[in-house]
């Protein structure tokens, strides 16, 4: 190791720091604006010492809490560029984390099948070496997103999945989440009946580690217990949420909820006048808040109440009320809807014009190759990937001969389309696994993938001939047209620069010993033979 004491103390300031990451991306439902802000600091504190995947991991969970907080354009246009640069640097946890976030971003939108593509994208993101506890919520999310596209079965599989994490977890809180979620999602797919029995599981877990169920989860038991016409439990269970309410303002909406929800049981039940005295708290609570839309179901359940006392005049006008009340609402509703589906429509739009104006600079205009930038973008990669797997990677530059000739006694526009053509019987023979690329002026870079020595020789063999055997006649008259080719194979450790001279001593040998032909460096042919990979 050569790390210096300088670089030891660097590495251990972006291990803390990446561990502080760990914690704000999970500290959801906690105080947003502390999160966010200490999200920010931190963004800034590793662009100073140029730790650029934590101040991406920093931008993220920004980008999380302004989602959250309804900045719903600014939120998902952040999202879509963490997205596209982990792409740029394959960085596969930022790559399923972004794709996390996109889904919930869409699916608050109400596109389910968007949703269902990120979840997807995102759990097979992940790698294996991501620990059980942070790929729960990606498993999570994946079965919720199942659930909601209408595929309980699949939904099923991956719960128990995520048990299965859960039980790796110190948290007990982790496998509980996992139950609510899954009975929610039975309940959602019309299976009280077995939302129960999950609910029973998650009882007995709770109970064994002396752990209390938070009010969202007793919510969802008391859900289940309507559903199953045990009116009376969930009085009791909707009660002793209320009773673990916490304070504060991050849960603002649940109070109220869970007050229509007991004033529901109540009427159930038979019990009017309680029924009543809570249906008019909860409406104080949504009218000194402004929950609209909780008020909405507040008329809906008067509407019922009456009815259920005998009154049946003002059940009547009540319904009406609510019918008036609740089509404002759907339309304000929709309206909103259509404006965050515009602006992430322009989001998107966006992004493709980007998209497309990234892939134009790496295309050379003249044939339509990969062009020499692409090549130092992908090829380290390329070269790294094969030198870790072993599989065999080629290099082989192509150079035109005596190409001054064809400009110097057709037109330099023949030597144009000499150089189309050229480059379009490339794009025909490009190999399966690798590219083809314009180089430079009359030089062009083939990358080949996974063939053995005598494979690589006969593929270039092919391709010499290719353009030897070219009916030039209409373009260059009399003047043949023919090219050189020098190939060599990476070995362990090898730059791409290394890697290109090599190839370009054996172009050199091809025009020495005469012109077109093919030389392939022989030890590399001694290398790499029948299909044996490269061993390093
Ligand atoms: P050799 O067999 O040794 O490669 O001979 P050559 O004539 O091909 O030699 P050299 O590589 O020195 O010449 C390349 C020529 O290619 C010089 C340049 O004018 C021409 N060339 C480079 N780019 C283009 C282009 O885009 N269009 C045309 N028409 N000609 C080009
Ligand atoms: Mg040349
Ligand atoms: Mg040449």
């Amino acid at each position: 190791m050569r790390a210096s004491a300088g670089s030891a103390a660097v590495l251990a300031v972006h291990a803390a720091r990446a561990g502080e990451l760990d914690d704000l991306e999970d500290w959801v439902g906690r105080d947003p604006a502390a999160r966010a802000a200490r999200a920010a600091e931190v963004e800034q504190e590793a662009a100073a010492d140029g730790d650029a995947v934590s101040r991406m991991r920093a931008r993220l969970i920004q980008a999380d809490a302004a989602e959250r907080s309804g900045e719903l354009r600014a939120a998902a246009e952040a999202m879509w560029l963490i997205n596209e640069w982990a792409y740029e640097h394959r960085n596969r946890y930022l790559i399923a984390r972004s794709h996390l976030l996109l889904g919930r971003t869409y699916r608050n939108l109400g596109d389910v099948a968007a949703l269902l593509e990120h979840a997807v994208a995102a759990v097979e993101a992940l790698e294996d070496s991501v620990p059980a506890r942070r790929r729960l919520p990606y498993v999570v999310k994946y079965a919720d997103a199942l659930t909601e596209t209408g595929s309980i079965d699949a939904a099923r599989e991956r719960y128990r999945q995520a048990e299965e994490l859960a039980r790796h977890s110190t948290d007990i809180r982790d496998q509980i989440m996992v139950l609510n979620n899954h009975a929610y999602a039975e309940y959602l797919a019309g299976e009280p009946d077995r939302a129960w029995a999950v609910i029973q599981r998650m009882c007995t877990t709770a109970v064994a580690h002396g752990h209390r169920l938070d009010p969202n989860d007793l919510d969802t038991v008391a859900s289940v217990q309507i559903a199953l016409g045990q009116h009376a439990e969930a009085e009791q269970t909707i009660l002793a949420a209320i009773g673990g309410y916490p304070d504060g303002p991050q849960e603002a909406d649940s109070l109220p909820e869970f007050l229509l929800t007991l004033a529901i049981t109540r009427r159930l039940q038979g019990d009017l006048v309680a029924a009543q005295d809570t249906l008019d708290e909860c409406r104080d609570q949504c009218e000194a808040h402004g929950h609209g839309e909780i008020l909405v179901r507040v008329m809906q359940e008067q509407a019922e109440l009456h009815g259920a006392t005998g009154d049946f005049e003002r059940a009547f006008a009540e319904h009406k009320r609510f019918h008036a009340a609740e089509r404002e609402v759907l339309s304000t509703a929709r309206e909103a809807q259509a404006r965050n589906r515009q602006a992430l429509f322009e989001v998107n739009e966006a992004r493709q014009e980007a998209e497309r104006f990234r892939e134009q600079a790496r295309r050379d205009p003249l044939t339509g190759l990969r062009n020499r930038r692409y090549v130092d973008e992908q090829l380290p990669g390329l070269i790294e990937r094969a030198s870790r797997t072993g599989a065999p990677l080629w290099a082989a530059l192509l150079d035109l001969d005596h190409f001054k000739q064809v400009n110097d006694r057709c037109t330099h526009e023949a030597g144009d389309r000499v150089l189309i053509e050229v480059a379009r019987l490339l794009i025909e023979m490009e190999p399966a696994a690798g590219f083809a690329a314009r180089f430079g002026g009359e030089e062009f870079l083939l990358v080949i993938t996974g063939m053995d020595g005598s494979q690589a020789t006969e593929y270039l063999e092919r391709v010499r001939a290719a353009v030897a055997e070219y009916p030039w006649g209409p373009v260059t008259g009399e003047l043949p047209v023919t090219v050189s080719i020098g190939a060599d194979a990476i070995t362990p450790g090898v730059a791409q620069a290394e890697l290109l001279a090599r190839a370009d001593a054996q172009l050199y040998a091809a025009k020495r010993a005469g012109r077109n032909r093919v030389c392939v460096d022989a030890g590399a042919l001694g290398r790499i033979q029948g299909t044996e990979p490269v061993r390093s």
